[in-house]
């Protein structure tokens, strides 16, 4: 069975492409467009989304991966510092932050980071997000980065997402350009793709009223691309967003991408409906991340990686994420607060064989960045 043999040739892997396009002879015009890496209008896009069978959309969408990475998968050595869980927004999909003053707040000490990160052999990477916590003053951001980097002179320091970095021109009163440039002085590689939720005015005011629009966010990845400091994207996706959000959003990255090429990654995060005040929601089924995936890879052809992001998807569905267009499996991660606090279970540390174990056993060569 085709479907079971995830190494099968080249000859049968079209042959899913070309038995949907006898049926639907209107993709066919817009998948030519995708394997000419063809930007795709809105329409298009759309229609690609709803009418393309899962299996054709992620033939398709590991077409456009293949070419740009061939059978090569990445991942790293990397650890997650999640600093503090205070936080002044209440986004209702979020099951990690407390309020100021409530019961199972924390905050990490810098010294307790840099011991956290002195336990992890080979380190290559850092990724460092919190909450909005009153209570820590703006130097504590940039001392932990300096500190970071003077302990660890070659390691890649990834931190505070744009909402992060909204805060910290707020409580210094400096401007984000300002912002942007002492956390490189100080040792910052690039920042975090999240709280770009979804492009849309309709959700924000719903689930996250307080937290910085989507032109403030587009403004900050905007100032650190100028200042040569590359930035992810994500997309939150599985809870009340719309098929015809999911793909503006998805339009409006590329337009970015395409003005200041400084994207680096997308994550197509998946909604987790656990301890947050969505909970009634289902949460996105396979089918629907999956989809997901694929759209996102074949939209955004001009990023140079999309992440199957192990730690929200569980590690078997991040797998079979490689084969409908991701080409990144993030990394060992060692220890992640925003999942484990959301669904009350610790998130594994994967090491490095056994990532790309899983990379080979659907045919790709495991490269580590
Ligand atoms: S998602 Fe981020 S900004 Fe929103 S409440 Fe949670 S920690 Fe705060």
């Amino acid at each position: 069975m085709w479907i079971k043999d995830f190494s099968r040739p080249e000859e049968e892997r079209n042959f899913i492409l070309e038995e949907t396009l006898k049926k639907n002879c209107e993709l066919k015009d817009i998948s030519e467009k995708v394997l000419n890496f063809e930007p795709l209008d809105f329409e298009s896009a759309l229609k690609l989304y709803r009418e393309g069978d899962i299996f054709f959309l992620g033939e398709l969408a590991r077409k456009v991966k293949e070419r740009i990475h061939g059978k090569k998968y990445y991942y790293t050595i990397n650890r997650h510092i999640n600093y503090t869980n205070v936080c002044v927004i209440n986004c209702k999909f979020c099951g990690y932050h407390k309020r100021p003053g409530e019961e199972g707040g924390y905050t990490l000490e810098i010294d307790e980071i840099l011991e956290k990160l002195k336990e992890t052999p080979q380190l290559k990477e850092v990724h460092i997000v919190g909450g909005l916590n009153p209570r820590l003053p703006y130097e504590y951001y940039v001392n932990l980065v300096r500190k970071i980097r003077d302990s660890f002179p070659e390691i890649h320091i990834r931190a505070y997402t744009c909402v992060e970095i909204d805060w910290l021109s707020k409580i210094s009163g400096k401007s984000v350009e300002e912002v942007l440039k002492e956390l490189k002085e100080a040792g910052l590689n690039s920042i975090p793709g999240g709280g770009a939720e979804v492009f849309s005015e309709r959700i924000r005011a719903e689930l996250y009223p307080t937290k910085i629009s989507s032109e403030r966010w587009i403004e900050i990845a905007k100032t650190a691309h100028k200042l040569g400091i590359p930035t992810n994207a994500t997309l939150l996706f599985g809870h009340i967003e719309t098929d015809e959000e999911i793909i503006k959003h998805l339009l409006i990255l590329r337009k970015i991408q395409e003005e200041t090429k400084g994207f680096y990654c997308f994550i197509p995060l998946a909604f987790i409906p656990e301890n947050n005040e969505l909970s009634h929601l289902p949460g996105p089924s396979a089918h629907k991340i999956l989809k997901v995936i694929a759209i996102s890879r074949i939209i955004l052809n001009n990023f140079p990686h999309i992440k199957a992001y192990w730690v929200f998807l569980g590690i078997k569905l991040a797998q079979i994420a490689l084969l409908w267009g991701a080409d990144h499996f993030h990394g060992t991660v060692i220890e992640e607060k925003i999942s484990e606090l959301m669904r009350g279970q610790q998130v594994m540390h994967l090491p490095p064989v056994e990532i790309q174990r899983l990379i080979r056993e659907i045919g790709g060569e495991p490269a580590e960045i």
